[in-house]
């Protein structure tokens, strides 16, 4: 049998944007009700009601027995107006983390999950000049309200994700395709984040514990034998993958780059060593990498499946042994409690997800057996949701969500998932 020690947080997560509708004044909100940038024309304006429906929902992750959550709140419905802080919505807030606790289920709060204020994003968003101290005033509110009940928090959600999607490709906000703005943007996160840790750490009264969710994807050259494409599989793992990680490790992000960077408040890349306290892990797959002239704008990166992989609805390889790899390798390099902040799988029949969350499961497991200090795993999603420009098809949930009626219902994996957490084993 794989063993999970007693300590260990079985969790899921979920995002704002993607779950609670009735918000009107974040950018993702204006970003989607212009035609062609999300599938199907769907807008997260209900969503899955998550703003009233919080309490039923809780209420199936308690039914579960799952005993961590992780949310975000939603910083455009906290300060709608420049420094104007709406106590109403702040409240519900601790309303719902309070009862987290109080039905002994450990919160963790995200403060940037992609989305900003729309004052914001219209001032630039991250590559406005005053974004960090934006952020790190919003994470003292944040604190205030919530610090003596969550201690661990995440500053910001897969920044290598935002700028890839929202300042390179441009099929998010702002819709900016430019490298320049995409490595702004990277630096812009990143003194973000540091502004904000340095903001959350403050609060000395209750110790809180933060961290980055970063996003790492498993990587390997397409052709083994071919310099170019193990040169692309470095290039992508190096400047997508690991630069945030390596800012906070070793205080440097893109090598030489770091030197030309200069922000408004002086602000050095070398000040983000050491700023996480544990080490955040989204992982949900693997890139087979190919080196292709057609894909310029990527790095000359085509990511690739192998044939015959095992797939989601989202096309993507379904590889658990990347996340074994990758928390080793990354729980050694930084000698911090590892936590799996997001894995999960779009899979609306629910044929795959159960044996998903059993290897990727396992993994985890092995990893701990090797001497990897991991806390938690937190699956993405609790329930269906809103995802982003593929809007409301991908199903991630351990709950099914019927749109039309708001009607939640339970899928098999979510059991299978209950029932490994009460255990608190698995056989090898
Ligand atoms: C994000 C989530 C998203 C999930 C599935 C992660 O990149 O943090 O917001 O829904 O992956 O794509």
């Amino acid at each position: 049998m794989l063993h999970f020690p007693a300590s260990f947080l079985f969790g899921t997560a979920t995002a704002a944007t993607q779950i609670e509708g009735g918000c009107t004044t974040s950018d993702w909100y204006a970003f989607a009700r212009e035609p062609g940038h999300v599938r199907n024309g769907d807008t997260p304006v209900v969503a899955c009601d998550g703003w009233n429906r919080w309490r039923e929902d809780f209420s199936l992750q308690r039914s579960l027995g799952l005993g961590a959550y992780r949310m975000s709140l939603e910083w455009a419905r906290i300060e709608p107006r420049p420094g104007e802080i709406d106590h109403g919505a702040l409240d519900r807030y601790r309303e719902m983390v309070g009862t987290l606790r109080d039905w002994s289920i450990e919160p963790m709060v995200t403060l940037h999950h992609f989305t900003l204020p729309l004052w914001l994003a219209r001032e630039g968003g991250v590559l406005c000049p005053e974004f960090p101290e934006r952020l790190a005033r919003f994470a003292r509110v944040a604190a205030g309200a919530l610090s003596d009940l969550c201690r661990l928090w995440i500053t910001t959600n897969e920044p290598n994700v935002l700028a890839a999607q929202g300042y390179l490709l441009g099929v998010w906000p702002p819709a900016l395709r430019s490298p320049s703005a995409a490595i702004r943007a990277c630096y812009a996160l990143l003194e973000g984040h540091v502004a904000a840790y340095r903001a959350l750490k403050e609060t000395r009264i209750h110790e809180v514990s933060v961290g980055i969710a970063h996003h790492l994807r498993a990587a390997t050259a397409a052709r083994p034998r071919s310099v170019a494409d193990r040169l692309a599989t470095q290039t992508i793992t190096r400047l997508f993958n690991e630069a945030f990680a390596i800012a906070q490790c070793d205080g440097t992000m893109f090598g030489p780059l770091d030197a030309a960077f200069r922000s408004r408040s002086g602000f050095r890349v070398a000040e983000a060593r050491g700023t996480q306290d544990f080490f955040g892990m989204n992982y949900y797959t693997r890139d087979v990498v190919r080196f292709s002239m057609a894909h310029a704008r990527e790095l000359f990166v085509a990511r690739t499946v192998p044939d015959g992989a095992e797939r989601s609805d989202l096309g993507w390889e379904i590889y658990p042994a990347g996340l074994g790899d990758l928390l080793r390798s990354w729980g050694r390099r930084t000698g911090l409690p590892v936590i799996v902040t997001e894995n999960g799988v779009a899979d609306a029949s629910d044929a795959k997800r159960a044996r998903f969350i059993v290897h990727h499961l396992a993994e985890v497991a092995r990893a701990i057996a090797d001497g990897v200090s991991v806390q938690g795993y937190f699956y993405w999603s609790l329930l269906d949701n809103f995802e982003w420009a593929e809007g409301y098809e991908p199903r991630f949930g351990l709950v099914a969500m019927d749109y039309a009626t708001q009607g939640r219902s339970m899928r098999e994996s979510a059991r299978a998932y209950a029932r490994i957490a009460q255990e608190r084993a698995l056989p090898d």
